[in-house]
């Protein structure tokens, strides 16, 4: 890790050996235990986190409430301004952060800076709509009346989130949020809470340089058992969990149980479907990335590859070749394609897979295996796999969090591929390699895709901040980022102004007194 310049990024954000895991914005402290964070990377400790108690978590919900009473004050464009100023320091922060993303979580290092420069363009986006929080203004049916809705700031906004993008989810919600005029309590994901000091500690700056409110962005640290608190608790309008689907059903259940509102962005399942028409090159190129990518733990990285029968042998080829081009190893090393899986436990779910996909009739195109030796020594480290497999096997229908692609043919139409791809519980990424014009726009039509995103010649894996990021089905139907997602950040009233010296009732109702 030094010769990677770990140490410094580690000064540079503030991490200390032993962290408070719970914060303010301004004082920091934690009465919990200790939760230690070792690096996927070499197996070794980074760093410790101290958890955060109930006692703690109360203190946290004292100090949001509070700050929501004066930041909901100030006018949306100043908001905006903090939050120009949290991209700056995002700027000035890139380099150590993206390192620190990329050591404790194990993707690439190109990823781990692609992950911040998200942060940076969400700031930026957030900024210019910080003058757009419009609402609509209609036509009242009574003489003499005007009829307009506005958004007002929500609350607290409570955001649960998962390891693979340890600090990019925070900021997609946050930007918006705080524009808003919300405030924000995070519980980042136990496997990654480092990431969470280090973003706690550069908005920190931004608090302190402009007085804001303690207790704008707060922090806690723990399992599933401080996000429980959150998600049952009343002071809490709107909870925006990412994560697994299992998850999510558990914290829509509680949230919706005291009727707050939830933004789940869950597990995928993503199709690549390439027609006869496809350019292969640009196929290949779209499939390796989407399925290797951050070693498969992307919530939109390819899984299935569905493919007509005319030209499955070709593309099969053209994959296994790739394959081999592949080098694994230290993601810190820009010469390396794929990094180490979060911890042994997804190792072993990985391996998992593989054996699974076998027992159900499925044939190994590309071998898996765990690496081992020199360079290895956090046994997180697979080889990245290719199945031949159905649609309809049970493993092929689950999420498994690695690099195994699925590879299914499909013969006649395109609706016979479209069936397919739709025929899974999860409806986040898809995508069509085609150069067929009528593919494509039956891809896109209401008999296509049911994923939240569907692209043509472009692959399943990633998306720009300026589009609504989400999918349906049991991916949980929220958006964030871009579009119109801020609104859920916000509550809508309609008002009606009577401006006469009437009081004329709707539909001509009669009412004399
Ligand atoms: P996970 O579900 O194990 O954990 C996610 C977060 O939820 C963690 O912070 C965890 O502590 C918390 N949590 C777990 N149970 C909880 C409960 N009962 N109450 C409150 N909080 C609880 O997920 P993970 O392994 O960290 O991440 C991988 C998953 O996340 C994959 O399924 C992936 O597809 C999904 N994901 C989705 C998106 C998206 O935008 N759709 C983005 C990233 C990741």
């Amino acid at each position: 890790a030094s010769q990677f310049g770990i140490n410094e990024a580690l000064e540079k954000l503030g991490i200390k050996f032993i962290n408070e895991g719970t914060s303010t914005g301004l004082n920091n402290f934690s009465s919990g235990e200790i939760l230690d964070s070792y690096s996927p990377v070499d197996g070794k400790l980074i760093a410790s986190v101290k958890m955060s108690t109930a006692e703690d978590y109360e203190k946290v919900m004292q100090s949001a409430t509070e700050a929501f009473k004066t930041f909901r004050l100030i006018p949306a464009p100043q908001r905006g301004e903090i939050v120009r100023q949290f991209g700056e320091k995002l700027r000035q922060n890139k380099e150590a952060l993206g390192k620190l993303v990329s050591y404790e979580m194990g993707k690439s290092l190109q990823e781990g800076y692609g992950e911040v420069q998200e942060m940076i363009d969400i700031c930026d986006f957030a900024v210019g709509l910080s003058r757009q929080l419009h609402g609509l203004t209609m036509h009242s049916e009574r003489p003499g009346h005007r009829m307009y809705e506005q958004y007002h700031p929500l609350g607290i906004v409570g955001i649960i989130s998962a390891f693979n993008f340890p600090v990019a989810v925070w900021s997609w919600n946050t930007a918006l949020a705080w524009i808003s005029g919300d405030v924000c309590v995070w519980k980042p994901s136990e496997k990654t809470p480092l990431c969470g000091i280090a973003c706690q500690n550069i908005i920190t700056q931004v608090i302190k340089e402009n007085n804001l409110p303690e207790g704008i962005s707060c922090l806690i640290n723990g399992d599933f058992t401080i996000g429980e608190l959150m998600t049952s608790d009343t002071r809490i309008p709107l909870i925006s969990a990412t994560g697994s689907t299992r998850m999510g059903k558990i914290v829509a259940q509680a949230v919706a149980g005291r009727l707050g509102k939830s933004l789940l962005e869950l597990g995928g399942n993503n199709a690549i479907i390439v027609t006869p028409d496809a350019d292969i090159k640009m196929t290949v190129i779209g499939a390796v990335f989407g399925a290797v990518g951050t070693a498969g733990q992307r919530c939109t990285s390819t899984r299935r590859l569905i493919i007509h029968e005319s030209i499955y042998d070709k593309v099969k080829e053209a994959l296994i070749a790739a394959y081999k081009q592949l080098r694994i190893g230290n993601p810190l090393d820009e010469n390396n394609h794929v990094g180490p899986l979060i911890d042994i436990h997804a190792v072993e779910m990985y391996a998992k897979a593989l054996n699974r996909v076998v027992a159900e009739g499925g044939t190994i195109l590309v071998e898996g295996g765990v690496l081992s030796g020199e360079g290895y020594e956090s046994g997180c480290y697979v080889k990245p796999a290719i199945a031949e497999a159905e649609n309809s096997f049970e493993i092929v229908q689950q999420e498994t969090f690695a690099p195994v692609l699925y590879l299914i043919k499909y013969s006649g139409e395109i609706d016979n591929a479209i069936e397919k791809q739709n025929g899974v519980a999860q409806g986040l990424s898809s995508a069509i390699m085609t150069n067929n014009l009528r593919e494509a726009e039956r891809f896109l039509s209401v008999t296509g895709s049911d994923c939240g995103i569907a692209n043509v010649n472009i692959g399943t894996s990633g998306a720009e901040i300026g589009g609504a990021f989400g999918g349906e089905k049991e991916t949980g139907g929220g958006r964030e980022s871009g579009s119109d997602a801020w609104k859920i950040y916000m509550r809508r009233q309609t008002n009606t102004i009577n401006y006469t010296t009437s009081l004329p009732l709707a539909q001509g109702i009669k009412f004399d007194l």
